[in-house]
């Protein structure tokens, strides 16, 4: 009779068949109180030299022990379930295979390839349209000549989205000649931005990983890893379920194209929420992503009588306070863009600082720091409203602000003043604004004369006066 370990899965099998079964694992309780096997790591028990053995490190242990004594070898099996490939349609490629009565079943001749599909065929829903076709499948041996069939089974189209990253990689030059040319697969490959549904994260993504070793071990590419990075986009819900054609909720984003334009249908898909998240729709944002776009289109005239090359002759520290806060907001933008286009793809936050820049510009009339403002904003806005910004910026710069990187100017981000609680004895009695690069005689200086200081601190004494930088000054009186 065997005996089954009571940490195995056939325990439920020994159960059954009332088979002996012993414990191996100390698992803290008696073979009577065990329900169901025992999975959790332990310490063997009743092992022989294994005894006492954390079971993790015995594994090793005992395989070494078959090692040595010659009993049998460490191996990792792998199976794979089989994959059918072939499909009963017309919409694949056709699988490249003869059926003679003679040979059996022959792959076509190189020279031959590829098989295309017949242009003629006729779609009723019944049957393989191509099993049906009244000439197609007829074809001669490649092996003996004979009069054969053709196989009219087609491939999945898995089978292609396995491997057209590299198809596509290849210089279409080269189309004909070859599927995958390596050389440019080796330019181009690997794939630094997979964009896709949640729906290809086990299946598709998957085949083309096992397509791209396969080819990487045949010698057609030097990828072993095709994709550097997925992002999963969330789906679009309307009235909270998703679109779709049995529900009647799809709306047609032609309808917004050809009322608003494609750009406010971009701006509001991009602006409603990050492109991992679900996505709601709802037709008044649509309005409000439109009257962006027509703001910042109308409001490019505030830019005349300034011209490009003042731009760069801007002196910061002699604009008033509503110009420095416009310069400050369209180089957050720039950075929020950078932030955005390399790392996050949360280009509803990118909409949200060129919205926030918008209207800091409109709160004062400098004409180049409007044309500034645009020269960023018409470049980082490019990806999400292509056909306005590339009309501005086509007529305010002749395309110039999209000729190199635009750099970030730190000289906007620093502060004229910083606001310091002033306390005495320890409690918040107002704030004094210092300048960021005062001294600190200077800030008790100024401390000491605010408005504030003085009613609290005339006819006491000052015995203590503590500045902590960027935060506070405590002023401790007595008396
Ligand atoms: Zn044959």
């Amino acid at each position: 009779m065997a005996i089954v370990p009571a940490h195995d899965r056939d325990f439920e099998f020994a159960t059954k068949y009332k088979l002996d079964i012993k414990i191996v694992i100390d698992t803290k309780m008696g073979i009577i109180d065990l329900q169901e096997a025992f999975t959790d790591e332990g310490i063997l028990v009743d092992s022989d030299q294994f005894t006492d053995m954390p079971n993790v490190t015995a594994k090793k242990a005992i395989i070494e022990h078959f090692e040595k004594n010659n009993l049998g070898y460490e191996k990792v099996n792998f199976k794979l379930r089989d994959w059918g490939v072939s499909r009963q349609r017309y919409w694949g490629a056709p699988i490249p295979f003869v059926h003679c009565s003679e040979c059996g079943i022959v792959p076509e001749k190189i020279e031959n390839l590829p098989i295309a599909l017949p242009e003629d065929v006729q779609i009723t829903g019944e049957g393989n349209p191509l099993e049906n076709h009244p000439t197609w499948k007829n074809c001669s041996c490649p092996k003996c000549g004979k009069s054969a069939r053709r196989e009219t089974d087609t491939l999945d189209t898995f089978v292609q989205s396995s491997w057209y990253f590299l198809r596509y990689a290849t210089n279409p030059s080269k189309w004909d000649e070859v599927g995958i040319d390596k050389e440019d697969s080796n330019y181009w490959m690997d794939v630094d931005q997979y964009i896709g549904g949640i729906e290809h994260a086990i299946l598709h993504l998957l085949y083309a990983r096992f397509f791209t070793k396969a080819l990487n071990q045949l010698g057609y590419t030097n990828s072993i890893e095709p994709f550097k990075n997925l992002l999963t986009q969330g789906m679009v819900l309307k009235d909270g379920a998703k679109m779709s054609k049995s529900k009647g909720n799809v709306v047609d984003p032609d309808e917004i194209v050809s009322k608003y334009g494609a750009d406010t249908a971009r701006l509001f898909i991009l602006f409603a929420a990050p492109p991992t998240k679900e996505l709601e729709w709802n037709d008044s944002a649509v309005e409000g992503a439109y009257k962006f776009i027509r703001r910042f289109y109308e409001s490019s005239t505030k830019c005349e009588g300034a011209n490009a090359s003042l731009i760069e002759r801007l002196d910061h520290a002699s604009l008033n306070d509503n110009e420095k806060e416009a310069r400050k907001k369209v180089y957050e933008a720039l950075q929020k863009a950078n932030e955005v286009m390399n790392k996050t793809f949360a280009f509803n936050t990118l909409i949200a600082s060129c919205m926030e820049a918008l209207n800091a510009l409109n709160k004062q009339d400098n004409p180049t720091v409007w044309l500034e403002g645009y020269y960023i904003m018409t470049n980082i806005l490019e990806p999400i409203i292509p056909h306005t910004c590339w009309e501005l910026s086509d007529s305010l710069f002749a395309r110039a602000n999209f000729e190199k990187q635009l750099a970030v100017k730190e000289e906007v981000f620093v502060q004229d003043s910083i606001s310091l609680a002033l306390t005495i004895n320890g409690k918040k009695r107002g704030e004094i604004e210092v300048s960021p690069s005062a001294s600190k005689e200077e800030i008790l200086e100024m401390a000491k004369s605010s408005e504030i200081a003085k009613k609290w601190i005339e006819g006491k004494e000052l015995i203590k006066e503590i500045v902590v930088p960027n935060k506070l000054v405590n002023l401790v009186v007595k008396g």
